[in-house]
């Protein structure tokens, strides 16, 4: 990459210009590097140390031959500079500066050259420290921040991509922007916190002249909020003066919301401070990970994860796999709309499952945690939700954006529904038009994707709705809106679909009748808080179900597990298998039914699985196919094409797995043929697919040698501590990260 540029002149050698001069002067991307102070020694002191080229003595002359310039003087200095150097400045050169504040940098220019040339482009790095002069010159001070560029409508797109590239040499990335809009966010990020912190170290500074104390008892709190305290004065009074109006328009916002937090505090009003201190909490949980480049949870996509099991073993124990992740998502939106205030344990805490919490927060409903799969939901009624301060973000989560679709398009405010780039390419149509149907005005992007914008204060009317394909999502979507739709909103499903939405519904203690294959709500009623103990993942429990089931010796309990009858189709088809497998202590939480799982060792015989379990255990075959191949005699799997499309086309993960392992499976195109037989060892590929990584994890304990199992870093996302349990409960895996 070769700028073309064979001069480049820093004014003002700074902690900010000595700085990008060492980094130019280090990378060789723009020419010489000249600088010039207004005091010479502190450029000789830049020349002796490395950190330019070349020291000017005379502005004049050094402007004259520059190819770029670079305005690196506090904001209130530039208008004097650009008078100075204007009438010098080759026609062809490149301009910026690198002033904290953009408008009055531009006025000046504007005033200054009257018409600005092409190669103005105004810049600010968001990168700094406390330190000054040319002496904390640091050629690495750009790694890895933020630099704005603010172009103009002078500005040429040649001048743009050169100082983009300029910049992205010394290691930064570079984010353009109007001039308005960063002087708008960098007061509400960088000035109002910096005057806050002088403010507050100055008004307990005064109070020490009467108490000579307070100081000395200063905690880290104290020292980490007033750190930015120590930055030059001069700078911050001229940064003050120059972005007046954008940083007195955030002063106001911050004294009220101060001022609610006194009153709070005054009435000793518990719910308001809980309100905005765990708002406050999550909101910086939130940035900490945009700023580290991960989403709610942490993220394992780029990870090189590798399960190494090792042969035989028995499994043994009593325990709890993570919570439903249905029934999570719906727990904080029927705990937020109910009234009083909903104890929710455990709550899965996955990605998707956090974005609807995180949506809910942003509608102004107080919520508690998760800490350790325990949450508590302060609701507010069917009629409390309040405007989000901005577009609700629900990453990747398709049942977040379809459930709340139905919901947000019966409130009396305005909102915009967003993911992230996957999530953006899925159809909302499906839910859109039906909810237009009963008066919902909802926008979306082409092809009726991402985001929607919901329009508030439409009175919606009850339909009758038969869904053209069976969805839970779309039914659950429709029944939320049916809550505040005038009169009665019923779906017909045309094949029977997860019923977790009229569960929890009746579990909050609002009526939804169920006639058949359609279910229907009036709206008028209330949904009363309740105690919620999310159902275990009867999809996480069948890997351990497995174990049991195949291991000599196993005597295993699994607590706690739903046992939803759309979903027990595992639970059916293992017993058909033979397997030893009791339902214990049966009973419904918030609507479902659960109950704890005893599965003992006994062998196994092959069946033709019914196809009427397919729907039931769709999710469960990966781990059913281990017991297939463990299994005496053939199994047969017919009507499950739809494996064909999941995360992985599973059939085929599975054949390939097992034949690798010495087992006879044929796949069909609905399915598979599998002789029972001795499972081997090898190297098995889960394609990224969690549910076909834990199911050859579980293999291990009939086979003769070790399974090797590669790309298993999405387990991670679905089932968190899955590794620990196995290992807990006998199965002899190690994880390799790498
Ligand atoms: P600095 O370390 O004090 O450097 C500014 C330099 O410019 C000093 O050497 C100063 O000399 C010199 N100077 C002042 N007026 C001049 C003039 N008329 N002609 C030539 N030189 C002159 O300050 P800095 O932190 O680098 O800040 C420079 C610019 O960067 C400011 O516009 C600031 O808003 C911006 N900025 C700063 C930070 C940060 O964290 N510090 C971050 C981003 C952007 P004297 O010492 O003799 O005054």
């Amino acid at each position: 990459m070769s700028l073309h540029i064979n001069k480049t002149l820093i004014i003002g050698l700074g902690l900010i210009g000595g700085s990008l001069a060492k980094a130019l002067r280090l990378n060789r991307q723009c020419g010489l590097v000249m600088g010039y102070d207004r005091d010479y020694e502190e450029a000789a002191k830049g020349l002796r140390n490395g950190v330019i080229d070349q020291a000017a003595e005379s502005l004049v002359d050094a402007v004259a031959e520059a190819d770029l310039i670079v305005l690196a003087v506090p904001v209130k200095a530039m208008e004097r500079v650009l008078i100075d150097i204007a009438p010098f400045i080759k026609p062809d050169a490149l301009l910026t500066d690198v002033g904290s504040t953009k408008a009055n940098v531009v006025a000046a220019a504007q005033r200054v050259f009257q018409r600005l040339p092409s190669g103005f482009v105004p810049g600010h790095p968001i990168a700094g420290s406390e330190k000054s002069g040319v002496d904390a010159a640091d050629a690495a001070l750009f790694q890895q921040h933020k630099v704005i560029l603010t172009p103009l409508a002078e500005s040429s797109s040649g001048a743009v991509t050169v100082l983009t590239r300029m910049w992205q040499s010394t290691g930064a990335e570079v984010l353009l922007m109007e001039v308005e809009k960063h002087d708008e966010v960098l007061a509400a990020t960088s000035h109002l916190p910096h005057i806050l912190a002088f403010s507050l170290v100055d008004t307990l500074a005064q109070e020490q002249g009467k108490n000579t104390d307070i100081f000395r008892y200063a905690a880290g709190g104290f020292r980490d909020f007033t750190r930015i305290a120590g930055s030059d004065p001069t700078m911050w009074h001229d940064i003050c003066l120059a972005n007046k109006e954008a940083l007195l328009g955030q002063l106001d916002l911050f004294s009220s919301g101060l001022t609610n937090l006194r009153q709070a505090i005054e009435s000793g009003d518990s719910e308001s401070m809980l309100g905005i201190f765990t708002r406050a909490r999550a909101a910086r949980e939130h940035f900490s990970r945009i700023l580290s480049g991960t989403a709610y949870s942490q993220d394992m996509s780029n990870q090189q994860v590798t399960f190494r099991a090792q042969p035989g073993g028995s499994v043994q124990g009593k325990f709890r796999v993570p919570g439903d992740k249905s029934i999570s998502h719906r727990s904080i939106m029927l705990g937020s709309l109910a009234d009083g205030v909903t104890e929710v344990t455990g709550f899965l805490e996955g990605e998707d499952s956090l974005a609807t919490l995180q949506a809910f927060r942003d509608m102004g409903v107080v919520i508690e945690g998760p800490v350790d799969g325990n949450v508590t939901i302060y609701g507010v009624g069917l009629h409390g939700l309040q405007a989000p301060p901005g577009p609700l973000y629900v990453g990747n989560s398709g049942t977040s954006m379809r459930l709340l679709s139905g919901l947000l398009a019966a409130q009396a405010f305005d909102t915009e529904l967003t993911g992230d780039a996957s999530l953006t390419k899925r159809p909302m149509g499906r839910v859109a038009d039906p909810l237009r149907l009963m008066g919902a005005e909802i926008e979306t992007a082409e092809n009726g994707r991402p985001p929607l914008k919901i329009k508030g204060g439409k009175a919606l009317q009850g339909i009758h709705y038969d869904m053209p394909m069976a969805s839970a999502q779309v039914k659950s979507c429709l029944l939320l809106a049916g809550l505040y739709a005038d009169g009665q909103t019923s779906v017909t499903e045309p094949a029977p679909t997860r019923d977790h939405t009229e569960r929890m519904l009746s579990g909050f203690g609002y009526p939804v009748q169920q006639e058949g294959a359609t279910a229907a709500v009036r709206s008028g009623g209330k949904l009363s808080a309740t105690r919620i103990d999310v159902p275990a993942d009867i999809s996480s429990a069948t890997f351990f179900m497995v174990a049991a089931a195949i291991a000599p010796g196993s005597d295993l309990t699994l607590e706690h597990v739903g046992i939803n009858p759309t979903r027990i189709g595992v639970i059916n088809i293992l017993r058909l298998m033979g397997a030893d497998l009791q339902l214990l202590n049966e009973r419904e939480v918030g609507g479902e039914p659960v109950a704890d799982i005893r599965i003992r060792y006994t062998p196994l015989k092959g069946i033709h699985i019914p196809e009427d379990q397919v729907p039931l255990a769709i999710d469960e075959f990966p781990a059913l196919f281990i017991a297939a191949a463990c299994a005496e005699g053939t199994t047969v799997v017919t009507g499950a094409e739809e494996l064909r499309v999941k995360e992985s086309d599973r059939i085929q993960s599975m054949v390939d797995g097992l034949q690798t392992l010495g087992i006879d499976i044929q796949g069909t195109p609905d399915g598979a043929i599998i002789q029972g037989g001795t499972l081997g060892g090898g190297v098995v590929e889960s394609h990224d697919d969690h549910r076909i990584a834990m199911s050859f994890c579980v293999a291990a304990l009939r086979a003769t040698d070790t399974i090797t199992i590669n790309e298993c870093a999405n387990v991670a996302t679905s089932f968190p501590a899955f590794v620990e349990l196995a290992q807990q409960a006998g199965i002899k895996v190690e994880k390799e990260e790498g």
